[in-house]
């Protein structure tokens, strides 16, 4: 099973994530935990390199190095887990490059969606369950500010950037009701992870 979290940053991803792997563990299934851009030596290098790099790639060119880290990261660790029976839950996945990427940088234009549903298509592994946190913008940032740390590049972007971003995590989950289920982040971690629970020991069962 390949479980995936997405939505805007602060909405409790990385949390539930980690709630998600304690329960399931505690079922008795193997757990992968991972996240992208990244999940192994090379992605989390490409990660690096696109958040923290400096460097203003032509969006293009930043497609296919999210791509490049995705295809190393779904080749030498997911599929392999997938295939011995594990389950896998990844911080973020594809619908992270169409939200950010497609929807945020691009604004929707069709040849940028167009070319990430090619590349998409090319890794060739689709989701069982997205769970689609979703967080008022002011909400997050508050959260934001509390956790502290680091800001990349894209969480310094200006709130336009970040509303498109929202807009296209609902525009992906309405196309894709089939395999994401949006939740509501602006309640208590537990809560949250009983839903997520529930959500995903159906699909186990
Ligand atoms: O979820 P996390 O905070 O680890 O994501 C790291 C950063 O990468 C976030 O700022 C997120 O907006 C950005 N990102 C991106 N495009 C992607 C994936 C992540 O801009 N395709």
């Amino acid at each position: 099973l390949f479980i995936t979290f997405e939505g805007g940053e602060g909405a409790g991803k990385s949390t539930q994530a980690a709630l998600l792997e304690a329960h399931l563990r505690a079922g008795g299934h193997e757990v992968v935990r991972t996240r992208e851009p990244g999940g192994t030596p090379g992605a989390e290098a490409l990660r690096d390199f696109l958040l923290f790099g400096g460097h203003d790639l032509s969006l293009r060119a930043e497609i296919l190095t999210h791509f490049a880290a995705r295809c190393e990261h779904v080749d030498r660790l997911i599929r392999p887990a997938l295939a011995r029976g594990a389950v896998v839950i990844c911080d973020r996945f594809a619908d992270s490059t169409m939200a950010y990427q497609g929807y945020g940088i691009g604004r929707g234009d069709a040849a940028t969606i167009g070319l990430i549903d090619v590349l998409a298509g090319q890794v060739g592994l689709v989701p069982d369950l997205t769970l689609v946190l979703t967080l008022d913008r002011a909400r997050a940032l508050e959260r934001l500010h509390a956790r502290g740390g680091r800001a990349d590049r894209y969480e310094v972007a200006d709130e336009a950037f970040h509303a498109r971003v929202a807009e296209g995590f609902e525009t992906i989950a309405r196309a894709h009701a089939g395999r994401c289920v949006r939740l509501s982040a602006d309640r208590a971690a537990e809560a949250i992870a009983r839903d997520v629970a529930q959500l995903v020991d159906a699909r186990l069962a």
